[in-house]
């Protein structure tokens, strides 16, 4: 299989268990993936001329810094602006990172999870079989990013500590899971257990309602829309069309089953509403992750956003198309998560292509950041891989893909999120601009 991050993510999960540093995370996704072993060979000779010793410097930012300018030699792209001085000194590598930071803003993490919930995933006796599969999946990955406890580590405690404390994240949003009909008729993750995530920080995140499946009862389905907004104060939706139900999935655009949510959604003030789209994982058919629903959707529920998560990858082309060729088009998002993770790490070539045409098709005021953590554990490495990558020139003048201008980075890292959830801005003692929640 030439795409299985997760199978990959199973050797990873040998050695050490310092989550708070997701450095040494990061280079072990780019030494693991596709192009692993041409990155350990070449940071294998710079170790040699760091000023830390060779343990220490495959768990460094040195080491990461390595790890991306070992991807810029194997493969002769400039994929990231990166400097042999940032792989050999820590001082030159903060330097760096500082001046990034101000250049390219505040990050709003328009997705992310916890993935616990105080009964436990139990197979045979709260999860089918195929719910464990996911599972499964979640707990290898969380472990090879250095949570020992898999999806148990995936809790509120840690989504302070490695997500908001532990790297540049702003504001986080975050979603729930459903699919109950796996999990012994309860959600995946009930919003009554994710609802901790915002008492502890209310200024730093947002929550989305989830789980919610017409399949069980488009009338059932109403309810708890309302439930959602009247207790616990939902600020958008974050759905899945492909679902455990007989039918396995829905639309968006089917009027019967569809439109009642977003019509009512409409009268309770909700107006961001995402899906699931891409990555067609684990138990759950591939075609409901196709996007063609937005399409209607988009232009019936014209007040309202729609937001492909995990921007369709690998359906990302037909997402694009959705406005390059309907550039009236004005209420289409995408975001990032996992997909920025998984290409950059092993193909970044295909990360160029990905994040190329969307911002081409949609613009550069539609595309927003994500991470899809803590399924990948604390994201920084991957906001300074953003903030480093780079559409080689080839591709941009062969492909008519804008070149990622700092401008266009800070777009994607929070500018458009902020727009979309009405933060606060502002700029803190040091000069870097920040963002907030209102409460
Ligand atoms: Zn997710």
């Amino acid at each position: 299989m030439e795409f299985n991050h997760l199978n990959d993510s199973k050797d990873m999960a040998k050695d050490g268990t310092d989550s708070a540093n997701p450095y040494e995370y990061g280079t072990q996704c780019f030494s693991s993936g596709n192009m692993g072993k041409q990155v350990r060979e070449r940071m294998e000779n710079m170790a040699n001329h760091t000023e830390l010793n060779r343990r220490n410097f495959f768990k460094s930012a040195c080491g990461f810094a390595g790890a991306m300018l070992a991807v810029n030699y194997a493969t002769g792209m400039k994929f990231f602006n990166v400097s042999e001085a940032e792989a050999q000194e820590v001082a030159a590598h903060e330097e760096v990172k500082q001046t990034l930071k101000g250049k390219t803003g505040f990050v709003v993490d328009q997705h992310t999870h916890i993935c616990t919930r105080a009964e436990g995933y139990i197979k045979g006796v709260n999860t089918t079989e195929k719910g464990m599969w996911f599972v499964d999946l979640l707990d290898g990955l969380g472990k090879a990013m250095g949570m020992p406890g898999g999806t148990s580590d995936m809790n509120v405690e840690n989504f302070g500590k490695l997500l908001l404390d532990g790297s540049d994240t702003d504001v986080a949003i975050f979603n729930p899971f459903g699919f109950r009909e796996d999990y012994g008729g309860k959600d995946m993750i009930p919003i009554e257990e994710q609802v901790e995530v915002r008492k502890a920080h209310p200024t730093r995140t947002i929550m989305m309602g989830g789980g919610l499946t017409p399949n069980q009862g488009v009338q059932e389905t109403l309810d708890r829309l309302e439930m959602f907004v009247k207790d616990y104060s939902i600020s958008g939706l974050k759905l899945y069309t492909f679902d455990s139900t007989p039918q396995k999935g829905w639309w968006f655009d089917d009027e019967k089953r569809a439109y009642p949510i977003w019509e009512r959604c409409r009268e309770l003030g909700i107006k961001n509403i995402g899906c699931h789209k891409g990555i067609p994982f684990a138990q759950f058919m591939a075609r409901y992750a196709h996007v063609e629903d937005f399409d209607k959707a988009c232009d019936d529920f014209q007040d309202m956003n729609f937001i492909a998560f995990h921007s369709a990858w690998p359906y990302h082309g037909e997402l694009g198309a959705l406005k390059g060729f309907k550039p009236q088009r004005t209420n289409l998002y995408s975001e990032l998560g996992s997909t920025f993770a998984a290409t950059v790490s092993g193909r970044p070539l295909e990360c160029a292509h990905v994040l190329g045409t969307l911002i081409r098709d949609l613009g550069e005021d539609y595309v927003m950041w994500g991470t899809d953590s803590l399924l990948w554990g604390n994201p920084q490495w991957q906001i300074d891989a953003f903030r480093r990558f780079q559409i080689p020139d080839e591709l941009v003048e062969g492909h008519g893909y804008p070149q990622l201008t700092d401008e266009i980075k800070a777009k994607i890292l929070g500018g458009n999120a902020a727009r979309l959830w009405e933060l606060e801005t502002a700029t803190n003692e040091l000069g870097q601009p920040t963002a907030r929640v209102k409460v």
